[in-house]
């Protein structure tokens, strides 16, 4: 498995891997893997004949400075754990590699990234659409693997290939969670004791949301029966639940009649958790 903490040295790495037409699976991540993440790496080695990853704790998507300096590392061990699932080249670029530093370019996917999360953390979605459409640029891979986890996110990257033809299948894959339920995530090992016990009530309220919507319930009122059942847990502060069209997040009222997608945010304070569920009707 090689490394490449510069451009230069992975657009090389790639030009020997890709001969001959094969095609190279990409899988963008922060680090700090989990099984979430290896899934992802599965899929794409099940579906390419070359992997490659991308280690980048992206400065620009984070709003509060204290979220990005807290983020975990753990190089060595991910690069372990890539490497046991046979991933070709990984990208382990400190952030001025990856930008200019009179960089004047963004990507901007207007109103899908000020809605919902994005209007929870304002530039957010602009930061992970301009580093994702760079990592399209220099990996130029023919497919790139995202979790349905980060529901908007993965919109929001479909959404910028599809409007700048870039050339690129976006393959998204579904949450994998812990045992008790609580979505996989790089920031639980910042949960307290108590808050970790605490936490799998946000997917707890989600399984609820099924049969809920099976029983003919309108949106406000599912909205508020989630609420108020996250917010029994009294470490669990509620920052949004959204009921929107799960294809375009297009806000919806009165009966639910056709498939949503319910996100959630909630803070553990100081960390803030999301998750989602589709639901067909
Ligand atoms: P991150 O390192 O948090 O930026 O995540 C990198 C990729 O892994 C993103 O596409 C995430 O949506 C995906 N991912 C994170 N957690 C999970 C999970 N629990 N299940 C599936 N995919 C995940």
């Amino acid at each position: 498995m090689q490394i490449c903490e510069t451009k230069s040295e992975l657009r090389s790495a790639l030009q020997k891997l890709r001969k001959d037409g094969k095609s190279v699976g990409l899988v963008p991540t922060m680090g700090y893997l989990h099984e979430g993440h290896m899934t992802l790496v599965r899929r794409a080695v099940a579906e390419n004949d070359v992997v490659a990853a991308s280690i980048f704790v992206n400065p620009t998507q984070f709003g509060n400075p204290e979220d990005l300096e807290k983020y975990p590392r753990d190089m060595e061990r991910d690069l372990n754990l890539l490497r046991a699932e046979g991933v070709s080249v990984v990208f382990t670029p400190v952030p001025s590699e990856m930008y200019h530093a009179n960089a004047q370019t963004i990507v901007e996917t207007k109103d899908l990234a000020n809605t919902l999360m994005g209007e929870l953390r304002p530039g957010h979605f602009r930061g992970v659409a301009t580093v994702v459409t760079k990592l399209f640029n220099l990996f130029q891979p023919t497919r790139a693997y995202f979790g349905e986890k980060d529901y908007q996110q993965l919109l929001v990257i479909k959404t910028m290939v599809r409007d700048l033809d870039i050339p690129v299948d976006v393959c998204g894959v579904p949450t994998v969670r812990e045992t008790d339920g609580l979505a996989m995530s790089s920031r639980n090992v910042r949960l307290s004791d108590a808050a970790r016990k605490a936490a799998p009530i946000i997917a707890q309220s989600l399984d609820h949301a099924d049969t809920l919507v099976a029983s003919g319930i309108t949106v406000a009122s599912l909205r508020q029966k989630i609420w108020d059942h996250i917010a029994t847990e009294t470490l669990a502060n509620v920052q949004s639940i959204d009921i929107q069209d799960a294809y375009t997040l297009a806000p919806l009222d009165g009966k639910i009649k056709s498939d949503i997608v319910i996100l959630v945010a909630v803070e553990f304070d100081p960390v803030l958790l999301i998750d989602q569920r589709v639901i067909s009707v």
